[in-house]
């Protein structure tokens, strides 16, 4: 049996091409891509496709594109093997986390991947990137069952679990990074699994589950030397809000000015969720190594452990969007729910 696999084809420049009169990258459509990939029939896999139209930019990307990407995989999760999501770079970590919580008990592979070059320009990344994708999709273990059962991000020479990851550049071809978190895969001349890392038994076997409901009364606020009561105070009076990350220094510190303190409390107080996550690219929060840190802590900010901010931002965005009351958010943001984080 061949392996089946639906590439849902989002956007990002992999697929661009160059404007005429401006110069720059814009979106361009599916056929142009696999026009450029002739190698793909060497697979020898059945390949489907389903598009965004028009394919977008993926700064452009959004909690209602993430429903269609969820429903194309969700509708068609039983007829394929894996699945494959062609993005853009900018803000595939944030899909990547959005679509492990919203594909629920997911069994199967969803490959999330893109290029820095397009698929047209001769050292393009895009084609390696595309075909690799495609085969850890097709990847089966010793058992017949799918090697990858999670959503992960497939680029140049690693596959990481796509909550766990972040963009690190802008320029280099190994874009990402998962600092908290070891490679699922790594990419020489095979493709060497980590089996430890790989999640299994997510489902216990009960199936796949979709969520289609965000809630996006959820923001960030950057604490920063210089930052004013003012500032803060018109973030925190934001009008519906329901959660916050608070992206804090180091092991979760943030200034231990009263004004500051009292303002957090007092949101905390109104019922708002606010989960503390480092501005650091590796390590986590520890509220209680930094008296800064513990004064925060005790205002009843959770901590986000080693979340990436990425994932916390669309897990506050996920509890929130099931019809969760702040209590039983703020309990489900300290536990995991696909793998995000290490507690
Ligand atoms: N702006 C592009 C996008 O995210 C960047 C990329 O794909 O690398 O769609």
């Amino acid at each position: 049996m061949k392996p089946r696999i639906l590439i849902v084809y989002t956007g990002g420049t992999i697929g661009m091409i160059e404007d005429q009169a401006t110069k720059a990258l814009r979106p361009f459509d599916f056929s142009h891509l696999m026009d450029n990939v002739p190698k793909i029939k060497m697979l020898d896999y059945v390949i489907d496709n389903i598009q965004f139209d028009p394919p977008i930019d993926s700064s452009d990307m959004s909690p209602a594109h993430w429903q269609d990407i969820v429903r194309a995989i969700a509708d068609n999760y039983d007829s394929y093997d894996g699945f494959v999501v062609l993005h853009g770079t900018d803000t595939m970590a944030y899909t990547a986390s959005a679509l492990s919580f919203m594909l629920d008990g997911l069994e199967k592979p969803v490959i999330i991947t893109g290029s820095q070059l397009p698929i047209g320009e001769v050292r393009t990344d895009g084609e390696e990137n595309l075909i690799t994708a495609l085969q850890i999709a097709a990847e089966r273990d010793t058992d017949g069952r799918p090697m990858v059962q999670e959503v992960a991000i497939l680029f140049e020479d690693y596959l990481w679990r796509g909550n766990r990851a972040s963009k690190r550049s802008a320029d280099n071809f190994n874009a990402f990074r998962s600092s908290n978190y070891p490679e699922l895969a790594r990419i020489g001349l095979g493709i060497h699994y980590n089996r430890e890392s790989l999640h299994r038994d997510h489902g216990h076997g009960s199936g796949m589950r979709a969520h289609y409901t965000l809630d996006t009364n959820v923001i960030a606020i950057d604490v920063f030397p210089g930052i004013t009561e003012t500032a803060l105070r018109h973030m925190l009076a934001t009008p519906g809000i329901k959660g916050i990350v608070l992206r804090t220094y180091g092991t979760g510190n943030a200034p231990t000015a009263a004004w500051f303190t009292e303002a957090i409390a007092e949101a905390v107080r109104r019922g708002i969720v606010i989960a503390n996550v480092t501005q650091c690219a590796d390590g986590g929060v520890h509220p209680g190594r930094y008296l800064a840190g513990d004064i925060l802590s005790n205002t009843g900010v959770i901590s986000g452990a080693d979340i990436t901010f990425e994932a916390a931002l669309t897990k506050m965005m996920f509890l929130f969007g099931l019809g969760l009351s702040p209590e039983a958010v703020r309990r489900r943001m300290v536990h995991t729910i696909a793998g995000e984080m290490s507690v």
